[in-house]
C-alpha cells in the first residue's frame, strides 16, 4: 500500500509464523482450543494462524468470528466518542471450558476487544481467553494487552497502521498512513 512501509511479507509472514508457534506452546497439546477472530482483519489473521496450526498439528482448529463495529456517537456536539458493538457472531463450536485465541490485526484503545470478551463470556464460560494481535499500535484506554504480538508499533493518533494480507490483498505487508 502507500504510506511507509514497516513489515515486508517476509518479515510478516515470519512473525505470524512466530505467534503461530507461542500459540502452539501456549495450548500444548491440548485439543481444547478454538481461535475466534474479530473481523475485519483478525478473522483473516485467525484463519491464517488456524491454518499453520493445521500444517504443524495435522488437525484443524475450530474457528470462529466476531463482528465487531465502531460506531461514532455525536449525539452532544461537545463529546465525540467511538464506541464498539458486537454487529454479529460466527462461533459455530461450545467455548464454555475451552480455551480461547482471540485474534485482532491491530489493538489500540483496546475497546474493542473488551466488547468481544463481553460477547465471547456471553456463550459460556471459556478456560481461558488469551488475546493475539499482530500490531499493538498503543494509546490504550483499558487495561487490554496481547498475551501473543506480532510488533509494537508506537503510532501517533494522526496515523494509523494498514495490514494487507496475501489472502485479502494480493500480499503480506503492514504500512504506516499518515491520516
Ligand atoms: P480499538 O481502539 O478498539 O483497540 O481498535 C479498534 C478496532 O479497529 C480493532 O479491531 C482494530 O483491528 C482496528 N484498528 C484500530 N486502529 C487501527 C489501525 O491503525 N489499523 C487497522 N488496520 N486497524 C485498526
Ligand atoms: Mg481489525
Amino acid at each position: 500500500g502507500h504510506g511507509k512501509e514497516i513489515l515486508s511479507s517476509e518479515e510478516m509472514a515470519g512473525m505470524i509464523t512466530r505467534m503461530v508457534f507461542q500459540v502452539l506452546e501456549s495450548v500444548r497439546s491440548s485439543d481444547n482450543f478454538g481461535i475466534v477472530g474479530i473481523k475485519s482483519g483478525g478473522d483473516v489473521l485467525a484463519r491464517r494462524i488456524a491454518d499453520e496450526i493445521a500444517k504443524h498439528s495435522g488437525k484443524k482448529p475450530d474457528v470462529g468470528y466476531l463482528d465487531i463495529t465502531l460506531y461514532r456517537d455525536d449525539l452532544a456536539q461537545t463529546q465525540i466518542a467511538d464506541f464498539p458493538v458486537v454487529k454479529g457472531t460466527e462461533i459455530g463450536f461450545d467455548v464454555a471450558g475451552r480455551h480461547i485465541i482471540l485474534v485482532d490485526d491491530v489493538v489500540f484503545t483496546g475497546r474493542t476487544v473488551r466488547a468481544a470478551l463481553d460477547a465471547l463470556t456471553d456463550f459460556g464460560r471459556p478456560s481461558k481467553i488469551s488475546l493475539a494481535a499482530l500490531i499493538d499500535r498503543g494509546h490504550r484506554e483499558l487495561p487490554v494487552q496481547p498475551d501473543f504480538t506480532g510488533k509494537s508499533v508506537p503510532t501517533a493518533l494522526s496515523e494509523s497502521v494498514q495490514v494487507n494480507f496475501r489472502e485479502t490483498a494480493g500480499a503480506d505487508s503492514v504500512c504506516i498512513i499518515k491520516k
